[in-house]
Parts: structure tokens; C-alpha cells; sequence
């Protein structure tokens, strides 16, 4: 075990690499080729499942490469079911990732970054900076490994977790790619779901996209000032410009975006900050996901209380804006991130997409 993090990952190797390697260690051209629809397709994590090769040249392989998947330093389980890990990769940085099942489906939730450069003022993972960004590669091996543990086919990815996905696009993306290959996980791309802070010039890209991928922003607030405040790393990306991009994303892809909102109390949940949202939303192709802010220990933000996230759901639901109220899943694993847990939400009462 050890030893495969010390060796060079195979998966690093490119069709080139591999046609090399194979003609060195003396295998017909095919091998090549068959070792890397192991890597790159079916994403093998082990030599053992190259069940076509033969075992010889599986040896010999094993003697020279491994597989760098990320270690698991930690995993708690709560009494709904849900899984939450701490995976750490070979140069010791560590991300959390959730597994959530719901009867036959599993939807994970990875990370695309340890840590954040954004500083979201209610966010945990915000509050260190940014460490680095994850690889393609390294994303994948976050829902290999959920995959693994619960021993079932992933249904469903959100890359909801620690660090911002456009803010690390070329990346997300190839993960994206990866997670949807036919040949692969084929995980649907309407399955596949990229949540945003709001990077504009990230969310223009992703309109050109031809996959069907889904995009959920983060919004939190529709008052310029207050959002400034909550979120200073996207206050040049005003409220005005998000708006105007969401639309073009709309109309370019003719897809549904969902808006993230965090009740916290006194911040973003009176009448003025509700109105504002009313109006951002209003007569525009969305979906309002509604949560209560996840408490984090030593925050003074607060959750607003649930009376007053179901009296907006009301609102937004009498101006014609769609809006579901979700709630965390694995509120009783533990919850020191403050991040993780209320983005596996499922919608109040029911089992979630
Ligand atoms: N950086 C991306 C994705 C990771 S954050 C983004 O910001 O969208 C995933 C979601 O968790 C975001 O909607 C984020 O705003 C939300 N979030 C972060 N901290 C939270 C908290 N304490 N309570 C509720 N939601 C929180
Ligand atoms: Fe980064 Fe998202 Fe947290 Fe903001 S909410 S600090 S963008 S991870």
C-alpha cells in the first residue's frame, strides 16, 4: 500500500507514454492500448482489475508504477446514511468529500480545491485561503473512492464541496469529462452539477459548453451591499453583471440554473433583502434553493429561523419563482468543516434528486 504512493502513478502516463512502456517491457502494440482503456476509461485503481492482461505483465508493471489515490484519514457515517470523508492526496493535502445514498441512487459531492481564495464570510473552507487546486484526476478519485466504499454506481455528482470550481475551470472540466465518458463512469451531465460563487467570465465559458452540465450559483443575497459583504471575493462581479450573465446562460442553453441561499439571520432574510431577491428572480428560467446558514462555531452569523425561511419560500413561490427548502443530510456527523454537510440537502420531507 505503501509503496504505490511512492511509485510513479501509471495514470500520469499518456497513450504515448504507454505505447513506450509497453514495447519496452516487451508486449504487443494492442497491450497498450488495452492497459490504457484501463486507466483513462474504466479508471482502475489496481493492476488486479486489468483482468485481460496477463498476469506476468501485470507484474511487471506493478513493479515499476502505482496508483497515487488519495488516502482515507477519516470517515463518519451518520445515522441518515450519509458518508463523510477526509482524503488526503500524496503531497498531504487533505479535502473533504460526501456520499450521500438515497434507496438506488448515490450522489457525491466532491471538492475542487483545498481550501478557497474567495473568503465568503460564512464559510469555513473560506476563511483559510486557498492551499491549492485539485487536479482532474484527483477530483475523479473522490467519487472512485465513494464508489468503492459503498460499493455501488454514483448516480449524481455536485462539485459542491471545498474550493471554487471556476475558479480552477480547465480542471473542473476534464473531471467533468471524465466522470460523463460513456465508457466510464457515464454519469449523465445533466447528473453533473458545478455550483459557482458567481465568477462571470467562468459562467461564459460554461454556457459554450456542448454538454448539458448543471450550473447552480451561489447568490445568497440580491442586495449588492450585502452581498459585497458576505462574499468580497466576487464583489466585481456585481449583481447587475451576474444577472445579465445568467440570462445569456439561459437563453443560450435553455437551462434552469439553481440560486443557492443561506438564510442568516438579520443579514439576509428581512423584507428589503427578500424583495430584492423577488425581483433578481422574477420572470426568469430558475430554481431558489432555500437552507438554513450551517452554524459554524465561532461565527456571529447565524441561521435564520425556519419560520422565516418557509415565509420566503411562500413569497418566492406567490411571485411565480420556484423555491425548495432543503435540509442538511448527516446534521449529526460532525460538522468542524461547517461547510460540508448542508450542500448534501435533499428537499424537505423527501429524497432528493
Ligand atoms: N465555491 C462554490 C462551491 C463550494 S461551496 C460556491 O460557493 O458555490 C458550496 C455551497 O455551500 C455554496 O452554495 C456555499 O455558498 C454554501 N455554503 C458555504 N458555507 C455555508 C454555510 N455555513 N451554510 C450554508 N451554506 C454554506
Ligand atoms: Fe469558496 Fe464557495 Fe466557500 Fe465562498 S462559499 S469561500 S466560493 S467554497
Amino acid at each position: 500500500m505503501q509503496l504505490s504512493t511512492t511509485r510513479r502513478d501509471i495514470r500520469s502516463l499518456s497513450a504515448d507514454d504507454l505505447l513506450e512502456l509497453t514495447a519496452k517491457l516487451g508486449q504487443p502494440k494492442f497491450r497498450a492500448k488495452q492497459l490504457d482503456e484501463w486507466i483513462h476509461a474504466k479508471n482502475a485503481t489496481s493492476f488486479d482489475e486489468m483482468t485481460n492482461l496477463p498476469k506476468a505483465f501485470r507484474e511487471q508493471l506493478a513493479e515499476r508504477f502505482g496508483f497515487a489515490v488519495p488516502e482515507e484519514l477519516t470517515k463518519q457515517v451518520s445515522r441518515d446514511g450519509s458518508r463523510k470523508y477526509l482524503l488526503q492526496f500524496k503531497d498531504g493535502v487533505s479535502v473533504e468529500t460526501v456520499g450521500m445514498p438515497t434507496r438506488n441512487k448515490l450522489a457525491v459531492c466532491i471538492s475542487t480545491q483545498a481550501g478557497c481564495a474567495m473568503g465568503c464570510a460564512f464559510c469555513a473552507t473560506g476563511m483559510n485561503g486557498l492551499i491549492r487546486s485539485l487536479t482532474a484526476r484527483e477530483m475523479v478519485d473522490q467519487v472512485l473512492h465513494v464508489a468503492a466504499d459503498f460499493n455501488e454506481r454514483v448516480t449524481s455528482v455536485v462539485f459542491m464541496g471545498q474550493g471554487e470550481p471556476l475558479a480552477n475551470f480547465d480542471e473542473t472540466l476534464a473531471a467533468l469529462r471524465m466522470l460523463n465518458a460513456p465508457d466510464g463512469l457515464n454519469i449523465g451531465a445533466r447528473h453533473l452539477t458545478v455550483s459557482t460563487c458567481g465568477i462571470i467570465p467562468g459562467i461564459k465559458r460554461f454556457a459554450e459548453l456542448d454538454e448539458q452540465f448543471t450550473l447552480a450559483v451561489s447568490l445568497h443575497s440580491a442586495v449588492q451591499s450585502t452581498r459585497n459583504q458576505l462574499m468580497p471575493g466576487v464583489k466585481k462581479f456585481t449583481l447587475l453583471r451576474l444577472h445579465e450573465a445568467l440570462q445569456a446562460y439561459t437563453e443560450k442553453t435553455g437551462r434552469r440554473p439553481s440560486y443557492e441561499y443561506a438564510m442568516i439571520d438579520g443579514v439576509n432574510d428581512t423584507n428589503p433583502e427578500m424583495q430584492a431577491l423577488i425581483d433578481f428572480c422574477q420572470g426568469t428560467l430558475c430554481h431558489v434553493n432555500l437552507i438554513q446558514l450551517n452554524d459554524i462555531p465561532g461565527s456571529p452569523l447565524k441561521p435564520s429561523p425556519l419560520e422565516k425561511v418557509e415565509a420566503l419560500q411562500r413569497r418566492l413561490t406567490m411571485h411565480g419563482v420556484e423555491a425548495t427548502i432543503r435540509n442538511s443530510r448527516g446534521g449529526d456527523i460532525d460538522a468542524a468543516c461547517g461547510q460540508l454537510k448542508q450542500r448534501f440537502t435533499v428537499p424537505k420531507g423527501g429524497a432528493g434528486a
